[in-house]
Formats: structure tokens, C-alpha cells, sequence
């Protein structure tokens, strides 16, 4: 493994095309200091550096915010009156934006989560700007329908959609942009007005998305960007004159949203946390299993909802699938985020990082053996070596707990019912993958497995078209695909006698 006392990024990376500048809260079409001027700093994860400060939205800056969302959503207002066709114009052009500007998206994006550019480069700024082009050709496809009623004689009853009004939009730092996308895209196909709240560590890219709303002629007021701590999320799950709150983070967090957002019933969507198991049967295509198994745990260095963090592997196949996982893992190239060849960027903290750490010592107590990795590469930054527990059982805190982090808990069983069992044994339900060359096996398990996204022969992968969220405390709603324009409108019976 190269070392990875990461060198200073602007020494040693030039030049880059991220420029980043003072973050300033975008309301209103505007870039605006916090009302009382505060401030706080986002850092390069993987220099401890910082970047830049980024004004901190109090309530009061918040309630600037919502106002401005609520008169770009009032009747009349140039959104109101945008026609459908229009309005795809504006998602096309924004997407065109983001591609335009990759290169310095990417940039921003992997110096203020620490994730290797070339994910930043091939998967999140990539897929984002598709996002926005999939829901641009819903914009012109939302519509309601005729039905038929059999009550009252003659009548004819028909559905509206419409929008369902200012929505609160709260997403976490593992992947900033890309969540922006999920959300904001279906958001604004239907017609609603956005405050987005990014995480505190990640506000770079929405911030330079801000800008780029006004190039594509979003309208002022449509889009707004209130950056912040937790408060200032709270602050606007709190206002009463927000509609909707759709958030991504974890457990705690969600449980928290949904109480507050009950005092003035609130529309909810939830995309919490996972601990995704991935079951690997002997028959399987070992080797690929195990290569795409190390992409499900160590992708994004293990920062993500969806992680195969629970490796079931059939005995039979146990010491094949398992030398091509540890050798493997040893073989991943940690480095300066910034560089095109480093596939293992920084954890997004300190303390993150000594959480994850604290997690291995956690599964050691518990009997766990560390087959490789289990500590902090170098002294800057806060990068982790990709972590092989083997002998883990399904009760343990290691299997149970989600580690957020490069921590792959490995599991043996027997057969499928005993596979089965215990990948639903779990309080997430997230995802799950499944390895084999039996189809009638994989079929009955994507059945019987307690998931949002069922994966077979593939882990980790989503498409804008395909519904994507959790069963139990992984939340509830589904986004992406059709499913997230049923998240953003209200629908509106029209009954008409015509008797
Ligand atoms: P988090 O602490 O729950 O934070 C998520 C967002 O909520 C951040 O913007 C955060 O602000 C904000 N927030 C914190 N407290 C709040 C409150 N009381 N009211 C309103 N907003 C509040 O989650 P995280 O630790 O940053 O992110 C990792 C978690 O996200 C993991 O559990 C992961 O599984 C989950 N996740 C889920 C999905 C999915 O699609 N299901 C995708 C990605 C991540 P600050 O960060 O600024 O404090
Ligand atoms: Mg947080």
C-alpha cells in the first residue's frame, strides 16, 4: 500500500479548476451573509486543511429562505405560470451546466468529502446531471387520470396532480451532489420550490449548483441553499410554513425529524441507514463475487447507506471467495484523493474515523479475528485500511450496528434458509445482494429478503429510473424513478355531476 501522509493537495495537484470561494447562503436568487454573520469552515478531509468558510444559517436566515420559496411557489409567480415544456428546458439546461462544469464539480465534491476524484468524476457528478435529465422528460408526463365513479348518476371525476408546495430538503456528506439530484430533480420536476440543507462538512457543490439555477433560468426563490449544522436543519423542519421534508441521514436523526415534523404534519420521506447483507453461495462465480464484493463494502470508503457490510459466504465456498477478498482489499491504492489513480480516499472526520476504529475494537471483543486492515493509514488526514472481519456472528454488535465505514463483517452459514434468517435478522433494510447460479434460489430470496433494492450477480448499483429506499428503520417513500413523483405531489379528486 502507498503511503498516504498525503501530500498538500495545492503543492503537489495543479492546478486545480475548483476555486473555492467564502459560502454564502443562496436565497432568493441571491448569495447572502448569515444575519448575524456567522460563520464556520469546511475542510479537505484528507489534509485536515480548511477549505473555506461557509455562512451558518440561523433561524431567522432560515424563515428568509422559506419566505422566498413560498412567494416563488405563489399563484401567478413566473414558476407557476412556467409551462410544462419550459420547465424540461430548465432541468436540460441545468444538467448541461453540470456537465459543462464536471471537471470543477468533481473537484469540489472530492475536497470536501475526501473521496477519490475518479469517483467524483465517473459516478457523482455524472450520474447527478443524469438525474436531472431522467426527471426532466417526467416534467411533461405528470398528469392525472379520468375514473370512472359509480356513485351519484351521471358524473365525470378525474385526478389533478399538483405540486405540493415549499419543500425542506436535508441531505447528508457521503454523497453530497448526488443526493442534492435525488432530491431537488423530482422536486422541481413537479413544480415545487426547494430549501436544500447539505450537511455541514459538504456544502461546496450545492452551493456551486446555486449559481448554476440562475444560468439555466430557475427562477429566483425556486432553489434556495441554507448551509449549517444540524440546528439550522432543525430550524427548518420546525417552520411551519414548509410542506415537506424529505431527508437522508441516519436513524436517530429521522426518528427526530418525524416528531418535530408532527407538529404541523408535515409531508415525510425517509432514506435512513442500512447494514445491507451480501449472500455469496458456493455456486456462484466466486471471483466476481468477491471483486464486486470489495466495490459493495469499500466503495466511497465504506461511507455509503447501501454498503454489503455483511458478507454471508456458504461454507463450501469460504476459502475460495475469501482470498480474493483479503488479497484484494491489501491490494487497494489509498492516496491523495485528488489523484486519478487513488481508489481509497479519506473518511470524512476525525471523528468518524475513530468511530470506525473504535467499531474494530469493538468486534474484536466481541471474537471477531481482523483479517486485514483494522487501522489508520499514515497521520494525516483520516484515511483507514479496507477491514476483513472473519468469524463474526450475525448477533454481534459488528453485524448489527451500521459502521459507516471500511469494516466488511464476514459471516459463514450452511445453507439458504439459514442465509435467509439471518441477513433479515437486522432492524435496516436497506439492500441486499445475492451470489448465485441457481435463478429459482435468487428469485425465492429476492422475495423473502426484507429490502428496499434486491440485488442479483451485482451489488451496489441504482438507476434513476428504478425506485430506491428502505423497509423498517432504513425509512419509508421510495425516490428515483416514478415512484418520486408520487413523493412531490399532492393528487386532487375533481368530481362533476353531470346529471
Ligand atoms: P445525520 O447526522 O443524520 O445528518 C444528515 C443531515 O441531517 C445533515 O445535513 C445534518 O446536518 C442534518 N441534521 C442533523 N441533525 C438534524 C436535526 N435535528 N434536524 C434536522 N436536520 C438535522 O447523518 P450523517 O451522519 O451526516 O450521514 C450518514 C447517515 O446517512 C448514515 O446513517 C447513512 O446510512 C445515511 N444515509 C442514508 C442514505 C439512504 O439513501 N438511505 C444515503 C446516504 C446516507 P449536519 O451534518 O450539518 O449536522
Ligand atoms: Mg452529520
Amino acid at each position: 500500500m502507498s503511503d498516504t501522509s498525503t501530500p498538500d493537495i495545492l503543492a503537489d495537484i495543479q492546478p486545480l479548476k475548483a476555486k473555492p470561494k467564502p459560502g454564502k447562503l443562496f436565497i432568493n436568487g441571491e448569495f447572502v451573509d448569515a444575519q448575524d454573520g456567522k460563520t464556520f469552515n469546511t475542510h479537505y478531509p484528507a489534509t485536515a486543511n480548511v477549505i473555506t468558510q461557509i455562512a451558518e444559517a440561523g433561524t431567522e436566515d432560515v424563515d428568509r429562505a422559506v419566505k422566498a420559496a413560498r412567494a416563488a411557489f405563489s399563484e401567478g409567480s413566473p414558476w407557476r405560470k412556467m409551462n410544462a415544456v419550459d420547465r424540461t428546458r430548465c432541468l436540460l439546461k441545468l444538467a448541461e451546466l453540470m456537465r459543462a462544469n464536471a471537471e470543477e464539480l468533481s473537484e469540489l465534491e472530492t475536497l470536501d468529502t475526501g473521496k477519490p476524484i475518479f469517483e467524483s468524476s465517473k459516478f457523482d457528478v455524472p450520474q447527478a446531471a443524469e438525474c436531472f435529465e431522467y426527471y426532466a422528460g417526467w416534467v411533461t408526463k405528470i398528469t392525472g387520470e379520468t375514473i370512472p365513479v359509480s356513485k351519484g348518476g351521471d358524473a365525470f371525476a378525474y385526478t389533478l396532480r399538483e405540486p405540493i408546495g415549499v419543500c425542506g430538503q436535508i441531505i447528508p456528506w457521503n454523497f453530497p451532489l448526488q443526493m442534492l439530484s435525488w432530491k431537488v430533480a423530482p422536486a422541481l420536476a413537479c413544480g415545487n420550490t426547494v430549501v436544500l440543507k447539505p450537511a455541514e462538512q459538504t456544502p461546496l457543490t450545492a452551493l456551486r449548483f446555486a449559481e448554476l439555477t440562475l444560468e439555466a433560468g430557475i427562477p429566483p426563490g425556486v432553489f434556495n441553499v441554507i448551509t449549517g449544522g444540524g440546528a439550522t436543519g432543525a430550524a427548518l423542519v420546525e417552520h411551519e410554513d414548509v410542506d415537506k421534508i424529505a431527508f437522508t441521514g441516519s436513524v436517530e436523526t429521522g426518528k427526530s425529524i418525524m416528531r418535530a415534523a408532527s407538529k404541523t404534519l408535515k409531508r415525510v420521506s425517509l432514506e435512513l441507514g442500512g447494514k445491507s447483507p451480501n449472500l455469496i453461495f458456493a455456486d456462484s462465480d466466486l471471483e466476481t463475487a468477491a471483486k464486486y464484493a470489495l466495490g459493495g463494502i469499500f466503495f466511497n470508503q465504506g461511507e455509503m447507506c447501501t454498503a454489503g457490510s455483511r458478507i454471508f459466504v456458504e461454507e463450501s465456498g469460504y476459502d475460495q471467495f475469501m482470498s480474493v477478498l483479503t488479497s484484494r482489499a491489501q491490494k487497494m491504492v489509498a492516496g491523495d484523493p485528488l489523484h486519478p489513480k487513488t481508489r481509497l480516499g479519506s473518511l470524512i472526520s476525525e471523528e468518524h474515523l475513530n468511530n470506525v476504529l473504535n467499531y474494530v475494537d469493538i468486534g474484536k471483543k466481541e471474537g471477531a479475528i481482523v483479517t486485514t486492515g483494522g487501522e489508520r493509514i499514515g497521520t494525516k488526514g483520516y484515511f483507514m485500511k479496507p477491514t476483513v472481519l472473519e468469524g463474526v456472528t450475525n448477533s454481534m454488535r459488528v453485524a448489527q450496528e451500521e459502521i459507516f465505514g471500511p469494516v466488511a463483517s464476514v459471516i459463514r452459514f450452511k445453507d439458504a434458509e439459514e442465509a435467509l434468517r439471518e441477513a433479515n435478522n437486522s432492524q435496516f433494510g436497506l439492500a441486499a445482494s445475492i451470489w448465485t447460479r441457481d435463478i429459482k434460489k435468487a428469485h425465492k430470496l429476492a422475495r423473502s429478503l426484507k429490502a428496499g433494492t434486491v440485488w442479483i450477480n451485482t451489488i451496489s448499483t441504482t438507476d434513476n429510473a428504478l425506485p430506491f429506499g428502505g423497509y423498517k428503520d432504513s425509512g419509508f417513500g421510495r425516490e428515483l424513478g416514478k415512484s418520486a413523483i408520487d413523493l412531490y405531489t399532492e393528487t386532487k379528486s375533481v368530481w362533476v355531476d353531470l346529471n
